[in-house]
């Protein structure tokens, strides 16, 4: 009932003491443990949920307690984070990567974000200083896919926020583009978020789609 009784890692539950979070949001109640237990997860959530949250403690913790990655030695100047949070717009990608920096404080998690609509050269520096988690808008990050400046191969956590927004906003070419190139061996490794506030037709294909074997969550 307190973020206190779910243990994901010393850093992570101080940083959560600091930031005042006590008790868990329903979302978050049912999400984190799904997410722990290394489900797939497909959850309904509305703005102000506590959905951010939601994805980020299980990415972070995964990535504190997990394997120190080999990662593949490509030209110098491409990355492999570890971790991807996908968000329809620049606005929301700047909350999340605030709201994902403040948990990952000291953690030893390096958190990068990456949108549209802004010169690329700054977010190319951030990005070579090293990334475990990215967060990006779509068009964004294919185009840095297209540079080869990242590589997804290493992806073991996907995150997709107000997938329902990304859909109407037009993003679903780049959306599966994204994914595809996540797909490659070795297979089974992914885990795959997908938060909506609703759930068309589109959506559901979305999940069945990117999601295995997905727990569905409505709060
Ligand atoms: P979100 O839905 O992720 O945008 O979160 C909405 C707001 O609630 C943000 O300002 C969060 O910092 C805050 N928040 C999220 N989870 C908790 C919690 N368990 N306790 C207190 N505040 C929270």
């Amino acid at each position: 009932n307190t973020f206190a009784e779910i243990d994901l890692g010393e850093a992570l539950n101080l940083n959560i003491r600091r930031c005042k979070y006590v008790k868990p949001t329903p979302v978050q109640r049912y999400a984190i443990p799904i997410s722990l237990a290394g489900r797939d997860l497909m959850a309904c959530a509305q703005t102000g949920s506590g959905k951010t949250a939601a994805f980020c403690f299980p990415i972070i913790s995964g990535i504190m307690r997990g394997p120190v990655p080999q990662k593949p030695l490509r030209g110098a100047r491409t990355v492999f984070p570890l971790a991807l949070i996908l968000s329809p717009t620049r606005e929301l990608s700047m909350q999340i990567h605030e709201e994902a920096r403040k948990f990952s404080y000291q953690t030893g998690v390096k958190v990068v974000v990456a949108y549209g609509g802004a010169p690329i050269n700054q977010q190319l520096r951030e990005l070579e200083r090293g990334v475990d988690i990215l967060v990006a808008t779509p068009g964004r990050l294919v185009d840095l896919l297209e540079r080869a400046r990242v590589s997804l191969q290493m992806i073991r956590y996907l995150a997709l926020d107000e997938a329902d927004r990304m859909l109407d906003m037009g993003f679903e070419p780049q959306i599966r583009k994204i994914v595809e190139q996540m797909d490659m061996p070795p297979p089974g490794v992914r885990q795959t978020m997908l938060f909506s506030a609703t759930f068309p037709r589109e959506i559901q294909r979305l999940a069945s789609d990117f999601l295995s074997n997905y727990i569905f969550l409505a709060v």
